[in-house]
């Protein structure tokens, strides 16, 4: 473990074909000589500011160390409020190699996605323009659940790790805290990561 000084830095990049269309984000989470990518794409309809969030969402879950992070974007989305209030420092817009590659990766995964959207599916037509086979939307809803004090945000007042978490407290014989519904891009800005357990089907 070294200093005080270190952070995480967090590329992320969002693309989408049409807006709305199909979209890709990708991720580079760079932390001294660690380096990790993370990608992903959405089949239904999303549009490129959502798939930057779900690119910030899955970076952030991701990480495992409480440090602070700096973030980078193709575009501004997180806003203001995260410079001065939380872990997450907004950065603004990269223009280094490992921004590039988050666009790239963006890029990759955008092209995955319409590749199965042409794809014939099983009654022969475009999987795209068929009525069963097209995708519905998984994007992050534009609001989420969070306690004060934990690290992710949830989906799912039932989810299995947050009750987990609440039972871990009790037990250590304190108060379980309140369960609050903020805006995706607020958790985002807090620092906070999609919850493993609840959000998987969001294909973070
Ligand atoms: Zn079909
Ligand atoms: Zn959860």
């Amino acid at each position: 473990m070294s200093g005080g000084h270190r952070a995480i830095d967090v590329f992320v990049a969002g693309v989408c074909e049409g807006e709305p269309g199909p979209g890709g984000w990708g991720a580079v989470l760079r932390y001294g000589k660690h380096r990790r990518e993370l990608q992903g794409s959405e089949l239904a309809s999303t549009a490129p500011n959502r798939m930057l969030l779900t690119a910030a969402a899955a970076a952030l879950g991701a990480l495992t160390r409480p440090l602070p992070v700096r973030l980078y974007a193709d575009r501004a989305i997180l806003g203001r409020a995260a410079v001065e209030s939380s872990r997450v420092v907004w950065v603004g817009t990269h223009d280094e190699p490992d921004g590039t590659r988050a666009t790239e990766l963006a890029r990759d995964a955008l092209r995955e996605a319409v590749r199965k959207l042409e794809a014939r599916c099983l009654h022969d037509l475009v999987t795209r323009q068929c009525w069963q086979c097209r995708p519905t939307s998984t994007t992050l809803p534009n609001r989420v659940k969070v306690t004060s004090g934990g690290l992710v945000f949830h989906l799912d007042e039932g989810c299995a790790a947050l009750h987990g978490g609440w039972r871990k407290v009790e037990r250590r014989g304190g108060l379980r805290s309140d369960l609050t519904t903020i805006p995706t891009a607020d958790a985002l800005a807090k620092g906070l990561g999609a919850c493993e357990s609840c959000c998987r089907g969001f294909k973070l």
